[in-house]
């Protein structure tokens, strides 16, 4: 039998595989697209909270997402609400939006293949191709298929750019543990990010609305940071009703979720002679609240029209598949070198440095808040943000933001 041959493979139905499908498939590439489980979005492994603007630009149909006007935040001892006039962020219902993403790619003339575990990709002698190893899950049986571009949407376990020998273990990663579960009492506006010892050693806990009935509780933890198991501090404050987790009323999980993201900063070279990596296997997340979806679907479009214009012209070398990486890199890369100082520190702080750390939250407004959490790091919204602040702390994490020396005439 002969072997099949696609100018683009895509490894992974997660969001920056699906949307490099998408955008692969429209630019007129032959597009695989190869998931390992039965069905898209078979596990989620996510929290899906991501922001309305980019929800907007993405034309993620409106049933698909609940908004979040109001930002809470609980610390020991200190509470914080910022109100906003409308809404600016969204709770994701994942299975929906990822099968959404999915289907859009089918629609331009994606082939997606469920079952299907990519194990193993190596370059032709000529370097012109690439080979995939595929094990399928209804028989166990392994298939090789052939691309001129390969694009690594496998997530955090990037099984394609391992099996390459391009690239080796995360060292540094957030590991999260959450339950979807109905409670009896839940403002659908409204998330809470609860920080501080009892809530995680090295991260943060949540709770975030997914509509009247359902709420999805979690907790964060930074690796190697600490060794604690975010599993067993959820029970704990789901058992204890710890803080604002109280007011939910009787909890009612409907389903776990467990999952692991990369925080190693953007260590990881994103393109080879016919491999491109995109979202978790590219290590594209923002370290302040590690989300990643937006980034996955943004630049996997990028990765997807890359590798079309790349395999449709035959022109498949690390250098020809470089504009992808200079472009999103220019887009996000000195913002992801702020905002992981700012991590740094908030890892650092003790429980009593908490409390002030929500005091400065405290001054923002909602569109101030978003803008610093997205680490979308204005210049003059930093400076007017440190001027209403007199505070040391505040001064210190505006400056950080702004990856300099002197903010607000100091
Ligand atoms: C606990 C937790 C909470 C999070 N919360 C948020 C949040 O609130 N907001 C946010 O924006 N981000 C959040 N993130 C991060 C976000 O989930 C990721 O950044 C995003 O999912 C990255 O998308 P992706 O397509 O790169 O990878 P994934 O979503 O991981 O998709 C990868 C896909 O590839 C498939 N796959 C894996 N290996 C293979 C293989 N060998 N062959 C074929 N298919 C394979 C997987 O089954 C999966 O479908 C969270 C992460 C964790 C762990």
């Amino acid at each position: 039998m002969s072997t099949e041959v696609f100018d683009v493979i895509v490894a992974g139905g997660g969001p920056a595989g699906s949307s490099a499908a998408y955008t692969a498939a429209s630019r007129g590439a032959s597009v695989l697209l190869l998931e390992k489980e039965d069905s898209i979005a078979e596990t989620v492994r996510t929290s899906g909270v991501t922001w309305l603007d980019d929800v907007h630009e993405f034309e993620i149909p409106r049933e698909c997402y609940n908004e979040i006007r109001n930002f809470s935040f609980q610390s020991p001892n200190n509470t914080v609400t910022v109100t906003g006039t409308t809404p600016t962020a969204a709770v994701l219902d994942v299975r929906k939006t990822y099968r959404w993403l999915a289907s859009q790619a089918e629609e331009k003339g994606t082939e997606v293949r469920v079952g299907a575990n990519v194990t193993n990709v190596t370059k032709d002698k000529s370097c012109k191709d690439s080979t995939v190893t595929v094990t399928w899950s209804e028989n166990q049986k392994q298939s090789s298929l052939r691309a001129r571009v390969v694009i690594d949407a496998t997530g955090f376990p990037s099984t394609v750019c391992r099996s390459m020998g391009l690239a080796g273990q995360w060292r540094r990663f957030g590991a999260g543990a959450e339950y979807e579960a109905e409670a009896d009492y839940i403002d659908r506006e409204m998330w809470w990010l609860m920080v501080g010892q009892r809530y995680s050693p090295a991260g943060y806990a949540w709770i975030f609305p997914v509509s009247d009935r359902i709420v999805r509780i979690g907790v964060g933890v930074g690796k190697p940071e600490s060794d604690a198991d975010p599993t067993r501090i959820l029970g704990r404050l789901l058992e204890e009703k710890e803080g604002p987790i109280a007011a939910l009323g009787r909890i009612r999980p409907i389903e776990f979720h467990y999952g692991l993201i990369p925080n190693d900063g953007l260590s990881r070279t994103t393109v080879s002679d016919n491999v491109i990596l995109v979202g978790d296997s590219a290590g594209q997340a923002n370290p302040l609240v590690l989300e990643g979806i937006r980034y996955a679907i943004r630049f996997g479009r990028l990765a997807g029209e890359t590798a079309a214009g790349a395999a449709l012209s035959r022109r498949t070398t690390k250098h020809d598949l470089y504009p992808y990486e200079k472009s999103w890199r220019d887009t996000i890369e000195s913002r992801i070198r702020s905002a992981g100082r700012i991590q740094d520190r908030w890892i650092g702080l003790s429980d009593e440095e908490w409390d002030r750390e929500l005091d400065v939250i405290r001054g923002m407004t909602a569109q101030e808040f978003v803008g610093f959490i997205k680490a979308e790091f204005g210049t003059l919204d930093m400076v007017k943000m440190a001027t209403r602040h007199p505070g040391t702390a505040a001064k210190q994490l505006f400056r950080m933001a702004l990856g300099r020396k002197s903010v607000g005439g100091r």
